[in-house]
């Protein structure tokens, strides 16, 4: 029998806590009900809703009525930027975007669709070697047209944690809205609003351990947005349709959950991804950290190799039982290298040569040696194969 691979793609998605998915069921069946229903059935649903929403408010220390649910990361991405750039627009002529270019496709397509088909002037923030935007180049970007500025909290691929408060407290003293995708950092980082200082915020459920299907955006009260959708009032009008309360009842739980243990987990994963770190950049000859050294997320670890194929390097660590990554949206077979790590100053076929390995909840230490094993001689395996043409 082939044993069970062992995960190190968190940053991709989680499995769903088994107490989240326990607290969702009985919404799919005996409490099916309508929250917009005037009977029993609905204020049941209704009541679940709003606990949700209570419940969420509370980790992000904003009020409920700044929590909207959405169907994904993605969406809540797009009903920030979209809808803050749509309003700004409208209400006082700004075209400008900034954003920075390690963004997510979510952010980063978005904008660039804001701009091929509505005319928007999209401006890229400078990173440095790491990722990471410094506070000074937002404040020398900002114009009395830009719109809306949009800079992630923490980077899928290469794991580099931003300064959202210095960065914030620049762009909202203009009056500016600032978004934060969130997305990466809900497990192990601050989510509270206040401290960030944004006016938008986008989580994800399926990144820690809640349920695929259900995102969430923070809009902090008095940041008008222009509604993509259009329909009934759920949502506060950001987001008509019927309510999916299974989906927010779970997301709400998981978050909660994530929350409670979010110091140990992160300092136990902490010193598990350390390990990783210190040991691939040892015992692998031609092997460089991608990302910040420290500000990063606590369980993620990315590397590039010199004259490794990352494709072929993720089909033998499959063949061998270990499920990672190269960190970046491209499929196998896609020779296009990663515009995050260009954006980083990383090019050619270094940028092909890329492992993400996200770990979490269910690692261990005896998960890590494992890798940690294997992993060299993989690669000195690889390295020894005349290129297959
Ligand atoms: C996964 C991810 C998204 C998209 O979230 P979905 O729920 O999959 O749509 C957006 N931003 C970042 C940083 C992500 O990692």
């Amino acid at each position: 029998m082939v044993r069970k691979p062992m995960y190190f793609d968190h940053s991709a998605t989680t499995p769903v806590d088994p107490e989240v998915l326990e607290k969702m069921i009985p919404y799919f069946s005996a409490d099916f009900g309508n929250p917009s229903s005037v009977h029993r059935y609905g204020q049941r649903a209704e009541a679940a809703l709003s606990h949700a929403r209570a419940e969420i408010a509370e980790v992000l220390g904003c009020q409920p009525q700044e929590i909207v649910f959405t169907a994904n990361g993605t969406e809540s991405d797009n009903i920030a930027l979209r809808g803050a750039a749509l309003y700004a627009r409208q209400a006082r002529g700004a075209t400008h975007i900034l954003i920075s270019p390690t963004e997510h496709e979510a952010v980063h397509k978005t904008a660039h669709d804001l701009q091929s088909t509505l005319g928007f002037e999209i401006e890229m923030l400078p990173v440095d070697r790491y990722g990471s935007v410094a506070p000074e180049d937002v404040q020398s970007r900002l114009r009395d047209t830009t719109a809306v500025v949009s800079v992630m909290y923490a980077n899928n691929e290469v794991g580099t944690v931003n300064p959202i408060p210095d960065l914030a407290s620049i762009i909202r003293e203009r009056g500016i809205p600032f978004h934060a995708d969130a997305v990466q950092a809900a497990t192990y980082l601050d989510l509270d609003v206040n401290r960030l200082s944004v006016d938008l915020l986008a989580l994800s459920a399926h990144k820690f351990y809640g349920p695929k299907g259900v995102g969430v955006l923070y809009v902090r009260g008095g940041t008008p947005l222009h509604p993509l959708l259009t329909g009934g009032n759920q949502e506060f009008g950001l987001r008509p349709g019927t309510e999916n309360i299974p989906l927010a009842v779970g997301c709400a739980h998981a978050l909660s959950l994530a929350r409670a243990d979010r110091q140990t987990e992160s300092a136990r994963v902490t010193a598990l991804r350390d390990r990783i770190i210190e040991t691939v950049l040892t015992r692998v000859p031609g092997s460089t950290l991608t990302g910040h050294p420290n500000e990063r997320l606590p369980n993620h670890a990315s590397f590039v190799f010199e004259a490794v194929d990352g494709n072929q390097l993720l089909a033998a660590l499959d063949l061998e039982g270990f499920a990672c990554s190269s960190g970046s949206a491209c499929k196998t077979g896609d020779p296009e290298p990663s515009r995050v790590l260009e954006a980083l100053g990383i090019h050619g076929s270094l940028a092909m040569s890329s492992l993400r390995v996200t770990i979490g909840r269910g690692t261990d230490t005896c998960h890590v040696d494992m890798f940690l094993d294997r992993l060299p001689k993989l690669i000195a395996r690889l390295r020894s194969v005349p290129e297959a043409v």
